[in-house]
């Protein structure tokens, strides 16, 4: 099922949750909504599960309009971070529970159980309640009862919080390899970064209400279109420094570095105060004769497999990745060029 939101818009009181937000979301997709913590995600998944109504704006089911359409009838499953399940109830009663509201079969539902059971392997599970299962065993069964009654699109509302982070990395892989098996539409609220970008099809990135950006997890980090995604997006901090303009020629603010900018690389930007940002793998360690400028390593962390140094120049902090192969202590002069074609402007916040 495709799903088209137009125009959305959530107040709570004077608080606006949902402001004017527009997205396609395209049949057989995973698309996450991102972005910090009160930046509206929950409340726009909510929104469609039509659990909260709208202020204002349409929410279309393939071409049907469900503004005004009960939760029950939109033929949705849901997964909550806390999973909700009913402690009182077995694991079988649990995931049989939604069907016990639709006229079916009592055969349609057994098969339709039988299949979930065997999707999400818990069948030894089923005799147990809620409090005798892991928080991972627990995920699964959540998942079985939302995905029991065959919906057309799976809402998840940050599904693998509440699992350490082994089991969330695995438990991510397999809610992709489920949801692409299934091919069902299906939506993944998380404020994690590294989550959205590893199983999703597209990010909706949000920041107060407001749509940032909306598009492929690589599009969103190699073309940032605005200073909020550049820092939100990326593991390590994007390097952002203020640009000054003096007799045609750009510094870094407060220093005679001097920056080439094409004018082109201007195109999106409006405000006298402009910012660069570069991302820690595109500032490179480098010869003199080559670099655009020196600075004195202040730390030096371990990210993974690579280094990441951290140098201070003034009121800036500069980092960048190198291989743990290149020796160098703290209070040694690097030379650093910034790779241009990987410089981006943008206006300040
Ligand atoms: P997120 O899921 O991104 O953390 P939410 O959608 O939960 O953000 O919240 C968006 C904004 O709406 C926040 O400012 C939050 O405080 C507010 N909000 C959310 N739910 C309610 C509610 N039931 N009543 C009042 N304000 C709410």
């Amino acid at each position: 099922m495709k799903i088209t939101i137009k125009n959305l818009t959530k107040k709570f009181k004077d608080v606006v949750a949902v402001n004017e937000l527009s997205v396609d979301i395209n049949d057989g997709e995973l698309v996450t909504f991102l972005g910090p913590s009160g930046c509206g995600k929950s409340t726009t998944l909510f929104t469609l599960a039509g659990l909260y109504s709208q202020d204002s704006g349409e929410i279309y089911f393939d071409d049907i309009l469900v503004n005004d359409i009960d939760t029950e009838k939109r033929n949705i499953g849901m997964v909550f971070q806390n999973y909700a399940l009913y402690p009182h109830m077995t694991i079988l009663k649990n995931i049989m529970f939604p069907l016990t509201m639709m006229k079916i079969s009592k055969k349609q539902a057994r098969d339709n159980v039988d299949e979930v059971v065997e999707l999400l392997k818990i069948k030894e599970l089923l005799n147990r309640k809620p409090n005798q299962l892991s928080g991972g065993q627990q995920q699964r069964v959540a998942i079985a009862r939302a995905l029991v009654k065959k919906p057309s699109v799976l809402l998840m509302d940050e599904p693998l919080s509440n699992l350490d982070a082994k089991l969330r990395l695995q438990t991510r892989e397999e809610i992709r390899k489920l949801q692409k098996k299934l091919n069902i539409t299906t939506i993944f609220v998380t404020h994690d970064q590294d989550e959205a970008a590893s199983i999703s099809d597209k990010i909706l990135l949000m920041n107060k209400g407001k749509l940032q950006q909306y598009d492929e997890p690589r599009n969103i980090y190699d073309n940032p279109n605005n200073l909020f995604t550049a820092k939100f997006i990326g593991s390590a901090p994007i390097n952002t420094f203020e640009i000054h303009k003096i007799d045609e020629k750009c510094y870094i603010h407060n220093t005679n570095i001097e920056i080439n900018i094409e004018e082109d690389q201007f195109k999106n930007t409006l405000s006298a105060r402009l910012i660069g940002a570069i991302r820690p793998e595109d500032l490179v360690v480098c010869s003199k004769e080559e670099s655009h400028f020196s600075a004195i390593l202040d730390q030096i962390q371990m990210i993974g497999k690579d280094n990441l140094l951290v140098f201070n120049l003034n009121e800036y902090k500069f980092r960048c990745f190198t291989s743990p192969e290149y020796k160098i202590s703290q209070g040694d002069r690097v030379y650093l060029k910034i790779r241009k074609d990987k410089l981006h402007i943008f206006n300040s916040e």
